[in-house]
């Protein structure tokens, strides 16, 4: 998909499970530099992601030296209930 364009999201698709928590996010970059998918958009003060971008790895959320993003939906791993 080309950078920027933005599909109209679809009611019906949960919206994206990782919370960014703004008053702790100082704006460092280091969730940007590890997501592969290009998915967050980091601005002076403000950071987004882009939920039709985003793959879920989770490594934005490992790699926030601050916890400034929590990841709150239920992963299912394959084989288990
Ligand atoms: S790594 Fe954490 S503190 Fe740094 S910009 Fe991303 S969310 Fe903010
Ligand atoms: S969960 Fe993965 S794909 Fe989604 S914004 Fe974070 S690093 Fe990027």
């Amino acid at each position: 998909m080309e950078r920027g364009r933005r599909v109209p999201r679809d009611s019906s698709i949960p919206r994206l499970p990782i919370t960014i928590l703004e008053g702790v996010c100082d704006y460092c970059g280091c969730c940007v530099g590890v997501c592969s998918a290009d998915a967050i958009e980091l601005r002076a003060s403000s950071i987004e992601i882009d939920e039709e971008r985003c793959t879920l790895c989770m490594k934005c959320v490992h790699a926030c030296p601050l916890g400034a993003l929590l990841y709150q939906g239920t992963l299912k791993i394959e084989g288990k209930p």
